[in-house]
């Protein structure tokens, strides 16, 4: 007997063991089974096939145990593992990497979570013997006391005790050595519990699901009927609508059902809101999985998921999809325009909406995509007919959308009237928001205190000896960092070019938004919100729950303030600077920006009123910025995608960008054109590049770029063959043996 097995490596396809006699009842697709590999490793990997077939050409070596008594990785799992690696090209491996636990990956990687119990020793256990225990204490008061203790806390005395942990014991008041000395006298003994690391909502409560407005309720039935005829839905609803209400409502009926409910969000930032929500209704049903938790929790949520009472609702971020379901009946997509749902590195370099558009399918199920902005793929898909596609437009309780007005810092600036980055008209309209006791949200997406420093005299600026790109300056951590690769320098005191000691800043990062606006509003409760100040779970979910509660009341953010999160008293939202999304070199620079402004807009004017967004650039009369300003949605898809057609972009094309990696930069150059000679051979004038990408460089990787675009009628499983072929070709040239080459499939 056979077993092909995954191996947590990044090599193509799968590797076959032969089966000893003696485990051959044991092995079971799924399994994880611990085999030799090379000449002294060995790894856990999971069988994906048992077989009678001896390969060709080599000996099997034999599997040196199995694992599992029942498989960790159901069937359907199995195949959207195969669904990743085949269609993102990317080796199983490498999915298995990314989807297990490291727990689950090691031989004694995962230890469950104990406690240290004490109970009474077995010879005491009965009334008589208890008299002589007391008695032994009379000279002990300590210990008398602590054993009294003990013995009415853990309900001895009522006869009917119960578990209890030492920890509980000494927080009575009680030493360690008293505890301990009756440990020694042999009436008390210690014991290790094993429990568990999730968390227990409670009980569901779904008559607190809200009932839904008429509108809303229309947009409940219209994706139920668009569930007939359609695998997926999107709905396309204003933010603030209700969304969310409405997926309660169909997560509910799925569980009614007895169907599992997967609900993906973009980014943990959302994940604490939106925790809450769902766990007020749904309780103990509900699970939460995103890469923040630790691994120990994931392993316990893992293994729950293959036991007899699963989780019925799973909320959680990209990874998520990769989970074990049984029976899975909805899946739903929030926030789906969101970029973040594609994996950039390491490879799989996969996009969680299309793998959980698949993984629904594989089950049957529906899946609905959830959005205020749509993504013009997505939106292509609705108006072609290939999802159904169910609007709301109205905000609940007709809460006006904000009014958006564009201000011109280039006229401004001209005139001397900027205060740094910041309008007098936004500095008004923000104090004002203050002095009435609510709050303000300014958007900058560029964290840290300058994205560049130079000298005054020579214009030299830091840059990363590792990466082709400049420093960013952390005034607060007062050092120089790359965004890049992450090393971090120390702050020049003079220029090394010509000695200069005058070095100044160019640019605003959030840190130094959040300096000017402090001496600006003194009075004012500010936090920040971006990458360096939401490291840990914690500290995201202070800075939410104070926004929300009011503690703070001018937030200052990147792009993590642009997702769903939900305030009441938010008026003004200030957004500093729209240009730079502007100017990004990428063809979805204006969808990244139309999407981002929306957002960050969609904050303002929540509950009571109609908020203001005061949207500052220098080119107001774009139409990009007039679109977002009349929250006109068709208007700029159908810019869009007109130009999307005429330049061959998705959705009209495929994209696949193939990246080669190597030290020296004049090697990768070399490699990259006789890589795009060798695609040219198949691919002909759809093979575009090499080009040097704009950082060229990171982390000492030179590096070259070829784009193919691909019209959609191609078969993709020969684009792959050709692909893994010439990239094979290349890696068989003694030159390009360390050499990386790999691809990104659909590239965001
Ligand atoms: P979206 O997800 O579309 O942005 P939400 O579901 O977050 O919108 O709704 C916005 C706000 O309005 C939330 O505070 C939500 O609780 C409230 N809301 C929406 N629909 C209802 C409803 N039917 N009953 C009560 N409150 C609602
Ligand atoms: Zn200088
Ligand atoms: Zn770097």
């Amino acid at each position: 007997m056979f077993v092909d097995v995954i191996l947590p490596l990044p090599l193509d396809g799968v590797f076959t063991y032969s089966v000893p006699t003696s485990e051959e009842g044991r092995v079971k697709v799924g399994a994880r089974v611990v085999v030799p590999f090379g000449r002294s490793k060995t790894y856990i990997g999971i069988i994906s096939n048992i077989h009678h077939q001896p390969p060709e050409g080599y000996q099997t070596k034999d599997i040196l145990q199995v694992v599992d008594f029942s498989p960790i990785l159901l069937d359907t799992q199995l195949k959207l593992w195969q669904w990743i690696a085949d269609y993102y090209m990317s080796p199983l491996g490498e999915v298995y990497k990314a989807a297990l636990p490291s727990g689950l990956k090691a031989e004694d990687g995962y230890k469950p979570k104990t406690e240290l119990c004490i109970r009474l020793a077995a010879s005491f256990q009965n009334e008589q013997a208890l008299h002589v225990a007391l008695n032994m204490l009379q000279r002990a008061d300590k210990q008398l006391k602590a054993f009294v203790d003990y013995l009415s806390i853990s309900g001895w005395d009522q006869g009917s005790p119960s578990e209890l942990t030492r920890d509980e014991l000494l927080n009575q008041g009680h030493s360690l050595p008293t505890v301990n000395a009756l440990v020694k006298r042999g009436l008390l003994e210690t014991y290790e519990k094993e429990i568990g690391r999730l968390n227990h909502g409670g009980e569901p409560h779904p008559e607190h699901i809200k009932p839904l407005s008429p509108v809303q309720q229309d947009a409940f039935n219209q994706i139920q009927f668009s569930f007939l005829k359609k695998n997926v839905t999107l709905l396309h609803g204003v933010t603030s609508s209700g969304k969310t209400e409405i997926y309660i409502h169909l997560i509910q009926q799925a569980l009614e059902q007895k169907k599992q409910v997967l609900y993906l969000l973009p980014e943990i930032a959302l994940t604490v809101q939106m925790m809450d929500r769902l766990r007020r209704v749904f309780g103990n049903r509900l699970g939460i999985y995103h890469s923040k938790y630790s691994d120990a929790e994931r392993v316990e949520i893992w293994q729950k998921q293959l036991s007899q009472n699963p989780y019925e609702v799973i909320l959680g971020a990209r990874s998520a999809v990769l989970l074990p379901f049984q029976h899975l009946g909805l899946v739903i997509v929030d926030e789906e325009h969101e970029t973040s749902y594609k994996q950039q590195d390491p490879a799989p370099r996969y996009h969680a909406r299309s793998a959980a558009i698949m993984l629904a399918q594989m089950f049957g199920a529906k899946t609905l995509l959830g959005t205020a902005t749509p993504s013009l793929e997505t939106y292509h898909n609705a108006r072609t007919g290939k999802y159904a596609l169910v609007e709301l437009f109205q905000r609940y309780q007709g809460i006006e959308l904000p009014e958006v007005q564009v201000v011109d810092i280039k006229d401004l600036q001209h005139r001397k009237m900027m205060s740094g980055p910041f309008s007098p008209i936004l500095l008004n309209k923000v104090r004002e928001a203050l002095e009435r006791g609510e709050q303000a949200i300014l958007f900058q997406n560029r964290r840290g205190y300058a994205p560049v420093i130079e000298c005054k005299q020579c214009g030299w600026v830091p840059h990363c000896q590792h990466c082709d790109v400049s420093l960013t300056l952390h005034r607060h951590l007062n050092q120089l960092t790359c965004h890049y690769c992450g090393y971090t320098y120390q702050v020049p005191t003079e220029c090394p070019n010509c000695g200069c000691t005058q070095l100044q800043t160019r640019g605003y990062g959030t840190e130094k938004i959040e300096a000017e606006v402090r001496e600006i509003f003194p009075e004012a409760r500010i936090a920040r919100m971006d990458l360096d100040t939401t490291r840990s779970r914690q500290a995201y979910e202070r800075i939410i729950s104070d926004f929300a509660a009011g503690r703070t009341n001018l937030l200052i953010g990147t792009q993590m303030i642009s997702k769903g999160l939900d305030f009441d008293k938010v008026s003004v939202v200030g957004i500093l600077n729209a240009d730079t999304m502007l100017n990004y070199p990428d063809f979805r620079a204006y969808e990244h920006a139309f999407t981002m402004m929306s957002q960050v807009s969609g904050r303002a004017g929540r509950k009571g009123k109609r908020g203001l967004v005061i949207l500052q650039t220098k080119s107001p009369d774009l139409p990009l910025i007039r679109q977002v300003v009349q929250n006109d949605y068709m208007g700029f898809y159908r810019s869009l995608i007109a130009e999307r057609q005429q330049f061959h972009y998705p959705p009209y094309y495929r994209l696949v960008y193939v990246y080669l990696k190597h030290r020296s930069d004049s090697l990768v150059e070399t490699a990259g054109i006789e890589m795009a000679s060798r695609l040219r051979q198949w691919f002909g004038a759809r093979v575009l590049g090499p080009d040097k990408p704009a950082v060229a460089k990171v982390k000492s990787l030179a590096i070259r770029k070829l784009i193919l675009k691909l019209e959609m009628g191609l078969k993709m499983s020969e684009v792959r063959q050709y692909l893994a072929l010439a990239q094979q070709q290349m890696l068989q040239d003694k030159r390009y043996s360390s050499l990386q080459i790999y691809c990104d499939v659909d590239p965001l």
